[in-house]
Formats: C-alpha cells, structure tokens, sequence
C-alpha cells in the first residue's frame, strides 16, 4: 500500500469506531427499552448483575445502560486487533464499566509459552518440549527410574544440589523420553533446564571455532541450573573433546554441585572403556577421572523394557 492511501484508511477507522459509539449513544436515547431488554437477556450481564446486586441501585444500571450495550457489541462482535483478549464488566464507582483482559485461553497459552522457553534443547527434537511426565508408560521396567525422577523434583524442592540420575538401557525403552518429563516438570515449577545431545553437541564443536563461541558455549553448559545430557557414549571423541570439552564441562559440575542428568545405552563399564579408547589413543586414566565426575553427578538407575520405536 502506498503512502497516500494509507493516510486516507487511518482516520476512516477512526471514524468508523466514532460512528458506533454515536449510534449506541443515540440506540440509548430514543429506544431505551429496547436496549433495556438487550442488556437484560444477555447471560453475562445477567450474572454480573446477579454478583454485585447489592452495589448496584436502578439509577447505576440506567446511567450504565450505554456502557452495557457497547460490552454486548464487542462480545458479540470481537474486532481482530483484540484477539486474545475478552471484555469484562465491573463496578467503577456510580456506573458499570467494562474493560479487556487476557482470555482463559490465551493465559494457558502463554503459561505454556513461559514453560516451553524454560527448556533449551540443544540438538533435540522440539517435540520433546511436549512431554508430561504424567503421559509416560508406568510399565514395571520404567517404575525405578520414574520414581527416582519423581523423588529427585521432591528433593530439588529443598536442595538445588541434589545429584542427579543416569539412565541406563537399550536402545528405545523410553530413556530421553522420561529426561524430557522431567525437563518439563522442572519447567512447570520455574526452573530452567538445558536438554544436550552429546554426539550432535561433540560432532558440531567445529562450527564454534569459526566465530570463537566455543568458549562461551562450554560455559554455558558447564554453569546451567540443570542439565540433561543425552546419549552419552554415543559420540564420538578425540582426546580434545574429552578432556577440554566435556572433562571441563562435567569438573565444573563437579565443583558447583550442580544438576546433572545423564542418558546413555553403556552401563558405567561399557562408558569407562568408551572414554578410553579414542581416536588414536587409549588413556585409562583420563576415562577414569572422567567417570569419577558422572559417578559423583549422577545415581545409575537401569531401564528395562522392549525398544518402542519398533
Ligand atoms: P531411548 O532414549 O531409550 O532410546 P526414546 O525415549 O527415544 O528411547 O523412546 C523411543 C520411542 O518411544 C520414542 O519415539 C518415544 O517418543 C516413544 N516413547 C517412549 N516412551 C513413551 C511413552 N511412555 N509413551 C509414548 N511414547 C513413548
Ligand atoms: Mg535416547
């Protein structure tokens, strides 16, 4: 739309709204008992009414009548620009006046909204933002794992050092699933949770070197409130991404007692020997200090079942 034309629609809006009003106004003057019979059919003028009978005499409901109406247009016709918001009525001193708030729905929505942008996934699908830990299969190979879930959201209620968890099973029994419960559940009470695919995060550190993040992004990770890492053993390392990527990462952890989840298909052994034999080198050492750190994040807790994604 050009200039010209859009300076000619403005004031045409304007009077157009200016326009209802008169005729509302005019409605009230010379049909009052029309208008009368409107405002008192209507069901929520009804039930205000019926709320605050004891505030409001005859001459407030007269004086309000005009008021009343215009409520009645905009619920009927809600203009697109208040989307999301309804109006409602109330007592302003001697009359009945309305105003706009937020929808039911719309504060549902951006509750969920303030949930969702608690949780910051890093390499995961966004669909795991979704996950209610109420919605996961209470089958008896996942009870362990969910009640050490459920007690860790009871702990970190009174300790925001409580250790963490390690789930531990086969491919597809539901192990990143039941993390994003608990990324969500963390979420509904405020806390914000950082939710990491290590081999997609390992695999893609090079792309941090090109515009120097790498640093930060490692600080990031490393001083989270809590953080789910999953997959862990799946990628893959160089001596590099162990000790200075994720030894770094897991010491300052460590040290600050913070949150830590892990998910893995490695049991502690099968991990040890993972961190050991890297590209081009085998370091027991290194592996070993490197498990010290999970072991004192976290408490293995083994998952069972059959692979759902069959
Ligand atoms: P894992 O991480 O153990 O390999 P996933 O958590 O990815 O397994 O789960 C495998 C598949 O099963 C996924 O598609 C996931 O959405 C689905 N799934 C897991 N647990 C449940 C559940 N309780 N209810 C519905 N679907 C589930
Ligand atoms: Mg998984």
């Amino acid at each position: 739309m050009d200039e010209k034309n859009r300076k000619k629609i403005r004031p045409m809006e304007n009077i157009s709204s200016i326009l209802k009003k008169i005729i509302a106004n005019h409605k009230c003057q010379i049909n009052q008992d029309q208008i009368i019979d409107l405002v008192l059919n209507n069901a929520s003028v009804q039930e205000f009414l019926q709320v605050h009978k004891l505030k409001i005499t005859d001459d407030i409901f007269k004086r309000s009548l005009n008021n009343l109406y215009i409520y009645i247009q905009e619920c009927e016709h809600p203009s697109k620009v208040n989307q999301g918001y309804e109006p409602y009525l109330f007592v302003n001193g001697n009359m009945i006046d309305f105003a706009y708030r937020a929808t039911l729905q719309k504060r549902i929505d951006d509750r969920k909204k303030y949930v969702q942008n608690l949780i910051h996934l890093v390499d995961l699908p966004l669909s795991l933002k979704n996950v209610e830990l109420s919605a996961v299969d209470k089958t008896p190979e996942r009870i362990k794992a969910l009640q050490e879930i459920g007690l860790f959201i009871q702990q970190y209620h009174v300790d925001k050092h409580a250790k963490g968890l390690y789930l531990e099973g086969d491919f597809g029994v539901g192990k990143t699933y039941m993390m994003a419960g608990l990324a969500n559940g963390l979420a509904q009470e405020g806390n914000e949770v950082v939710f990491l695919h290590v081999p997609s995060f390992i695999a893609g550190l090079s792309d941090h070197f090109k515009d120097n993040s790498l640093t930060d992004k490692i600080m990031k990770i490393a001083t989270a409130t809590i953080v789910i890492f999953d997959d862990i053993g799946a990628e893959s390392l160089t001596e590099w991404s162990r000790d200075e990527v994720l030894g770094v990462i897991l010491q300052r952890r460590m040290d600050n007692q913070l949150p830590t989840f892990f998910t893995s298909n490695m049991n502690f052994d099968a991990l040890t020997i993972h961190f050991a034999q890297v590209k081009n080198s085998y370091d027991d050492v290194k592996a070993k200090r490197l498990m010290e750190r999970i072991r004192c994040l976290s408490k293995e807790v083994f998952v069972g079942g059959e692979n759902r994604r069959r």
